[in-house]
This record gives C-alpha cells, sequence and structure tokens, in this order.
C-alpha cells in the first residue's frame, strides 16, 4: 500500500516522449524522495520472500539503466548479489547475448557468462514492463547460464500492452498497473 501510494503521487507523466504520441512515465521523483524510494524497494523485494517472509533468491539481475537503481537495494535486502544485464558491447568479458525486436529495429542485451551460477534463483528486477521485450531476452539470458528465473518483479506495468504474453509462465510482481 505504502509503494502504491508513493507510485501514484510521485510518477510524472511525460507526453511526447521520447516521440510524438508516446506518454513516458518519468518515475525518477520516486527515487528522489527517502521515504518512497524505502517503499518500493521494500515492495519489489516482497516478490523474492516465501509466506514466511524468508528470501528465496540467490542473485538479483537488473536490467540498464533503473532496474540497476531498483535491483541493487532490492538485492541487499533479499542477502542476494546483484548482476547487470547491459545494452551490447557494455561488459568487459566474455557474454551471453540476445537480440530482441522493437518496434522500430531490435536491441541487444548481454549478460556475463559467469555471473549467474548454474542452479541458482534469480529475480529481475525493472522499472516498467510494457511490451516485456526486455524481461524476455533477460529471462533468456538467465536460462542460459542454467540458473531459474523465479520472478520478475517492477514498479509499474502498461496493462494495454502485451507483456503477459511475453512473459508465459514466468511469475510477475507489479507494485502500480496502469490502463
Ligand atoms: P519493454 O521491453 O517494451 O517491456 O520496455 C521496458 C523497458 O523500457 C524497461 O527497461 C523500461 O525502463 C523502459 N520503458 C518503457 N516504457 C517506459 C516508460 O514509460 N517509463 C520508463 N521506462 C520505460
Amino acid at each position: 500500500v505504502a509503494a502504491r501510494e508513493a507510485l501514484d503521487r510521485l510518477i510524472r507523466d511525460v507526453p511526447d516522449f521520447p516521440e510524438p504520441g508516446v506518454v513516458f512515465k518519468d518515475i525518477t521523483p520516486v527515487l528522489a524522495d527517502h521515504a518512497g524510494l524505502a517503499a518500493v524497494v521494500a515492495g519489489l523485494a516482497e516478490a523474492g520472500r516465501d509466506e514466511q517472509g524468508r528470501s528465496v533468491v540467490d542473485t538479483v539481475v537488473g536490467m540498464e539503466a533503473r532496474g540497476f537503481i531498483l535491483g541493487a537495494p532490492v538485492a541487499l535486502a533479499l542477502g542476494a548479489g546483484f548482476v547487470p544485464v547491459r545494452k551490447a558491447g557494455k561488459l568487459p568479458r566474455e557474454t551471453h547475448a540476445v537480440s530482441y525486436d522493437l518496434e522500430y529495429g531490435s536491441a541487444t542485451l548481454e549478460l556475463h557468462t559467469d555471473a549467474v551460477r548454474a542452479g541458482s534463483r534469480v529475480l529481475l528486477v525493472d522499472d516498467v514492463l510494457a511490451t516485456g521485450g526486455t524481461a524476455r531476452a533477460t529471462v533468456e539470458l538467465v536460462e542460459r547460464c542454467g540458473a531459474t528465473v523465479v520472478g520478475v518483479a517492477v514498479l509499474m506495468d502498461l496493462a494495454f500492452l502485451p507483456w503477459r504474453d511475453a512473459l508465459g509462465e514466468v511469475a510477475v510482481t507489479t507494485l502500480l498497473s496502469v490502463g
């Protein structure tokens, strides 16, 4: 509830960004507000706990770039480490790479091949689920390491976009759905 209230109060709609016709959800005011940031980190971390409140996560994977900001404190809250998934060409060592389609063109995400242990349990953290393409590609990267995705946790999902179809059976925790 605290997280939802913070998101309702602090997220800003930005019309025509990054292009005409798109309403961009700016989450940076949530990060700037201590109570808001604490509430959303606690809310996201719930996605990585069992009914007794124990962590079921070995590693939190965050997607560039806002998934880095949110994923690291979620990892600390769960007693887990943090691993970044980055856009092509940014990680310095050997990587797995997955490409996916965007509205115009395609994008590639990478993960260090040794960053996630085979058999480990991974929680994905990002700010916004839209088409689900970013999260889907990240699931594939984690599975290439032989690890299991226990869930995807986001601040907000855009309910009118087909992210559910993109993610199949993967458990999704979203603190706010916007239609
Ligand atoms: P998807 O791959 O279409 O699900 O888009 C999700 C990715 O794009 C996430 O990494 C988000 O950070 C970013 N994104 C898409 N739409 C928005 C938005 O309205 N606000 C902030 N980030 C967004």
